[in-house]
């Protein structure tokens, strides 16, 4: 069992400086959770407390039931990947998977099955007699991890593992990791993953669940899909999602909703899902739910001033109410309105449009029923 669960969990740093806020976080066996927030928001902090590489200042971490607040990090049950995969130089990528068993006193030929099998799951094996310099970024990485997999620890920590590969090798690495993670998960091997990211898609498509932090907090712990179709606040929702939500100030008195100089009815579907009536609101709208609207349908009057062609889809930005927004939609659907001038009319789809409180910044919208 290698379930993690951090308890009040806190940090001061010497000179005074509190980097994490007493968090509180369940991660069950096997789980993948993902730990997504900005620069600076505590991320590594948090990790490396989890590995021992940092004291804690208060609280407590357990790993599989067992308090590990001041066990010494071999003594975990843990293996970290970082950004900067530092393999040992002058050995060879054999050697450098097996030298964590070679340390510990394993017999040679446990070593070698251990080597094999490892290269096999990545399929470094043409790999084994090379030195670290003759390795591609993407090759260095899964050395990297294979270094990590060869313990067979009860939980992965991963800090920001892709981040030195260009786009197109992170996505590989992406899929690689999680495809790793379910077949350990096959085949009955501990498979708890604390993963690091500041990137919101490595957070989508990765975690089995989101924690999403900033400065020191948790804000939202859910599911990718739970995160993105209910922020539970602000910061969420500008955070996850591409491109970024839009977020409108507006006002909302007497069944309407009050932007600048414009006003729309509230619609029935957005009003059985209010749980709480402020005046002052921010609108939060998904680029993909902002429509074009071309007949004489209530919508947001609006004027564009950039398009971005995409392929399958364009971004439209314009300005509403001297904000600037962003509506995806089809090719078509943008030379038609393009045709009829910078003067474009948008409607929100009210099934999934937000409001938040803009004193308090909370969602005060349930989900919308899925149909
Ligand atoms: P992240 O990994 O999310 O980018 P970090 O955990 O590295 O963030 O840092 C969190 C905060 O703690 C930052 O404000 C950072 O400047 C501060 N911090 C990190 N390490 C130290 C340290 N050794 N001493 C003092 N402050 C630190
Ligand atoms: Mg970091």
């Amino acid at each position: 069992m290698a379930r993690v669960q951090l308890n009040n969990l806190e940090k001061v740093y010497g000179g005074g400086f509190k980097a994490v806020h007493g968090i509180n976080l369940d991660i069950e066996d096997g789980e993948f959770m993902v730990l997504v927030g900005p620069s600076g928001c505590a991320k590594s902090t948090t990790l490396r407390m989890v590995a021992g590489l940092e004291e804690i200042t208060g609280g407590e971490i357990r790993i599989g039931e067992q308090v590990v607040n001041t066990l010494p990090p071999g003594k975990r049950s843990i293996a970290m990947v970082f950004q900067n995969y530092a393999l040992y130089p002058h050995m060879k990528v054999r050697k450098n998977l097996g030298f964590g068993l070679k340390i510990a006193g394993r017999p040679k030929a446990e070593i070698d099955a251990a080597i094999d099998d490892v290269a096999r799951i990545l399929e470094i094996e043409p790999l084994l007699d090379r030195l670290p310099k003759q390795l591609s970024g993407g090759q260095a990485q899964r050395v990297a991890l294979g270094r990590a997999l060869i313990k067979k620890p009860g939980v992965f920590l991963f800090d920001e593992p892709l981040s030195n590969l260009d786009a197109k090798l992170r996505a590989s690495m992406r899929v690689r990791i999680t495809e790793l993670h379910k077949r350990l998960k096959e085949r009955g091997l501990s498979s708890t993953v604390i993963y690091v990211t500041h990137d919101q898609t490595e957070a989508m498509t990765m975690g089995d669940r989101i924690c999403v932090m900033q400065a020191g907090h948790i804000l939202q712990v859910a599911t990718p899909r739970d995160l993105y179709t209910h922020p539970a606040n602000l910061f969420v929702a500008s955070f996850i999602g591409s491109p970024e939500m839009n977020l409108i100030d507006g006002s909302m008195s007497d069944g309407m909703i009050r932007i600048g100089q414009q006003s729309v009815p509230v619609p029935a579907a957005l009003d059985a899902r209010l749980t709480a009536q402020p005046e002052a609101v921010v609108l939060g709208i998904r680029p993909q739910h902002l429509r074009l609207v071309t007949d004489g349908a209530p919508a947001l009057e609006a004027k564009m001033t950039g398009a971005e062609f995409m392929g399958h889809e364009v971004n439209i930005h314009a300005l509403l109410d001297g904000k600037q927004v962003v509506a995806v939609t089809s090719p078509a659907e943008y030379e038609a309105a393009s045709r009829a001038g910078d003067r474009i009319r948008l409607r929100p789809d009210p099934e999934a449009l937000h409001v938040f409180d803009k004193a308090s910044g909370r969602n005060i919208t349930r989900p919308a029923v899925m149909h």
